[in-house]
């Protein structure tokens, strides 16, 4: 063995102790990744040991390189899920937190495996519930939402006018009159008195 060699022992006291660079290559990671990832096992002095780097990459899975369109669904995803519903996913994070700790990647695919299994097992039960709306749909219900917001402010100005629905008469204070309501008034549907004495 050569006077520039390292021993054995040597070669394994560099491999407990790597600098950041060469962890960074081992994990075939840049710098700054490393960095970023506070879940990369390091020696209390900063170091890194090379065991447990290879452990650490054992737990991770290939990360996909996404297209752009497939990153934003996954965003609007995120975004309206953490709307839908708040106390699912402080459950489900503080699971993943636990899985990831405890298996790496393969925990967290195994979360995110059982989180699709049960979207599909409720989609296939109910296919219809999970329907989107078609745009008709979507239509009526701006529609509905606007007529109610027009109601609302109408019966705040009291331009509102009740009219029988059997005889089309107008109430006027203690009457019910033919006449037309008023331009721009909201039409609310009642019954007179004598359309509800005659049913
Ligand atoms: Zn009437």
């Amino acid at each position: 063995m050569g006077e520039n060699k390292l021993t054995g022992t040597e070669q394994i006291g560099v491999l407990q102790s790597l600098s950041q660079q060469a962890a960074a290559w081992l994990l075939n990671l840049n710098g700054r990744s490393l960095r970023d990832r506070p879940d990369i096992p390091r020696n209390i002095n900063g170091e890194y040991d090379a065991r447990r780097l290879l452990e650490w990459a054992a737990g991770r899975l290939p990360e996909p390189n996404l297209t752009d369109a497939d990153q934003e669904r996954l965003l609007t995803i995120g975004e309206h899920y953490t709307g839908e519903c708040s106390f699912a996913c402080k459950a489900i994070a503080d699971f993943g937190k636990d899985l990831e700790a405890k298996y790496g990647d393969a925990g967290l695919a195994v979360l995110a495996r059982a989180l699709l299994d049960a979207c599909r097992e409720a989609v296939a039960l109910d296919p219809a519930y999970y329907q989107e709306p078609t745009a008709a749909e979507l239509r009526r219900e701006a529609e509905e939402l606007v007529d109610q917001r027009r109601m609302d402010q109408a019966r705040q100005r009291l331009d509102v006018s009740v009219v029988c629905e059997t005889c089309r008469r107008l109430r006027r204070g203690p009457k019910w009159v033919k006449a037309d309501p008023p331009a721009g008034f909201v039409v609310i549907k009642g019954v007179c008195p004598s359309c509800e004495a005659r049913e």
